[in-house]
């Protein structure tokens, strides 16, 4: 498993709908996003970066040093607020400031 959608915060906005690759991620009737298969899901975070209301959490397996943990993302106006949370119930967040990033 690489995400995971969580229904009581998915707003049905349909903006991850557009963006992911595979087509794997669809509307219920219920108005929630849903993964059709999770095990086509190959963890590109596309669909994670845009969700802004953190209902998609990314799986940080311990091969690439997460351990176990999850991660997601939240809008604050300009502001993408990045949140691990631990198994051990640490949560570590990094804020980044979309009008400053990508100047290259
Ligand atoms: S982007 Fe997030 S809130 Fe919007 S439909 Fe997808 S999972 Fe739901
Ligand atoms: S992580 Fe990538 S492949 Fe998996 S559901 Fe999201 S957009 Fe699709």
């Amino acid at each position: 498993m690489s995400v995971r959608i969580l229904q009581n915060k998915c707003v049905g906005c349909g903006r991850c709908l557009s963006v992911c690759p595979g087509n794997l991620l669809k509307k219920g009737e219920d108005g929630k996003v849903h993964i059709r298969n999770i095990r086509d899901c190959w963890g590109c975070t596309a669909c994670l970066k845009e969700c802004h209301t953190g209902a998609i959490l990314y799986f940080l397996g311990a091969d690439m040093g997460g351990m176990g943990s999850m991660l997601s993302v939240k809008e604050k106006g300009d502001v993408r607020v990045w949140r691990v949370d631990s198994p051990d119930g640490q949560t570590k967040t990094i804020e980044i400031n979309m009008k400053d990033s990508n100047k290259y």
